[in-house]
């Protein structure tokens, strides 16, 4: 039990002990890593024990099927479906919440690049929640927020890691008819902290400020990331990095060099999954189903509870589907059946950053093997140049 231990490995920062404390005396402090831990003010507390209860990493629930009903899917609407990570399932539910006066929870940034959960109730605010942000999403006030709503008979639906979703399930004890909870296959999260020392490494890059940021390319389907800038030497601009080891953050993000410690040891990523509907990428999907379109994402989906069922059947018109099983689904995405194992690099990886600063580590260590061979060539299978010369290479084989 973290509050025992104070071991790292032992808590995912889920918040539901700080909602849950009757004197509201734990508040959630960053580590040195930059990742948020509870903190009980002593003075104030009465030892009630509520906070070690309601712990779902102490605690964990399995209380969705095994038996669950897995998809391949995307929505049918081309735009909509562009604009989401993979198929834009979260925004054909959301879109049904919303419809019926309900809220929708996700991860949104704010004008400083820091990455919350916050509240919507409208179509326009949504565009803030769509897409993956690779980092772990701050809650805040968001659990109780939430028990309000349902209180006030309002649909709720909230999205986050595995471990937020169990988290929110231990703080309400109880199934209420008007939620609905999305867990997303997870493989770990860094901190807010080495997003931010990423951003100032592009910043220095760019010589100006980053405008926007995107994890995950619009135009395709993958790791890639794209973001604006205002540069005071070159002005306003676009940089596209189409593959994930042309992104040091990304690069280090698909090899868990820097994640939370309780990542290494989730409990949440196994059948039976936290949510009533779990989404995913369908990676491997062409293999199955090689009449889907895949230039766009295909989600994978797993409805695993009667509630999940429910929020299925009200959508699935707006939906290209077909039927698949866990272990279609988990032949290449691993993280949906088991957690990611810890490389060595982790326990310095933050550390070594402070030494040697971003940039050196960002050069070094967050970068593949013959980096600029392959840069090159990721930049001329861009061209038409590349084209022309595997035509020529063709030839003379
Ligand atoms: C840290 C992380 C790791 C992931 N790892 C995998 C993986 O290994 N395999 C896999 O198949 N899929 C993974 N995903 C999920 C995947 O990227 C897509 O989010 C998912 O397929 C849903 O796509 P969508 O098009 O339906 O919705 P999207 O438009 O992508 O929206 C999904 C929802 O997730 C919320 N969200 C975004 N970022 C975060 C965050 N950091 N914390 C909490 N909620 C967030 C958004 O607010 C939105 O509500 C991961 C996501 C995250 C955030
Ligand atoms: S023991 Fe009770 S009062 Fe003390 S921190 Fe935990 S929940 Fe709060
Ligand atoms: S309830 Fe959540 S935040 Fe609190 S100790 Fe447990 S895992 Fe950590
Ligand atoms: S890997 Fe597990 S503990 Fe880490 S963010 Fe994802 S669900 Fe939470």
């Amino acid at each position: 039990m973290y509050f025992k231990t104070l071991e790292k490995t032992d808590c995912s920062g889920c918040t539901a002990c700080v909602s849950a404390c009757p004197k509201h005396c734990i508040a959630m402090k960053p580590d040195e890593e930059g990742f948020f831990y509870p903190v009980i003010d002593k003075s104030v507390c009465i030892e009630c024990g509520l906070c070690e209860k309601v712990c779902p990493f102490e605690n964990p629930k399995y209380e969705n099927t095994e038996v669950t009903d897995v998809y391949a899917c995307y929505v049918r609407d081309k735009k909509q479906r562009q604009r989401s990570t993979s198929g834009g399932l979260f925004y054909a539910i959301s879109q049904w919440v919303i419809s019926n006066g309900g809220i929708v929870y996700g991860a949104a940034f704010d004008k400083d690049f820091k990455l919350h959960h916050i509240g919507v109730d409208n179509m326009a605010d949504l565009e803030r929640l769509r897409g993956s942000k690779y980092l772990q999403s701050y809650l805040g006030n968001t659990f109780c927020e939430i028990k309000n709503h349902l209180k006030s008979g309002r649909w709720v639906y909230f999205v986050g890691c595995g471990c937020q979703v169990a988290g929110l399930n231990a703080f309400l004890r109880k199934k209420h008819d008007k939620l609905i909870t999305s867990d997303l296959v997870c493989h770990g999260a860094p901190s807010q902290l080495m997003f931010d020392w990423h951003l100032d490494y592009l910043r220095r890059k760019e010589k100006g400020e980053i405008i926007s940021y995107t994890f995950r390319d619009l135009e395709g389907w993958g790791g890639c990331e794209s973001y604006e800038y205002d540069s005071q030497t070159n002005g306003k601009g676009k940089r596209r990095n189409p593959t994930y080891f042309t992104s040091p953050y990304l690069y280090s993000f698909m090899w868990a060099y820097n994640y939370r410690y309780s990542c290494y040891d989730c409990k949440f990523a196994r059948v039976p999954r936290q949510g009533d509907v779990t989404l995913a990428d369908y990676w491997g999907v062409a293999k199955y189903f090689p009449e889907l379109d895949m230039s766009k994402g295909v989600s994978l989906v797993l409805v695993n509870t009667f509630q999940g069922v429910k929020i299925w059947d009200a959508i699935k018109e707006v939906l290209e589907y077909r039927k698949s099983n866990v272990l279609e689904a988990a032949a290449e995405n691993g993280n949906l059946v088991h957690k990611t194992a810890m490389p060595p690099i982790r326990p310095m990886c933050y550390q070594m950053i402070r030494e040697r600063g971003y940039d050196d580590v960002a050069m070094k260590e967050f970068r593949v093997d013959k980096y600029w061979r392959k840069r090159i060539k990721v930049f001329l299978s861009s061209t038409k140049l590349w084209k022309t010369i595997r035509q020529i290479m063709k030839k003379i084989k």
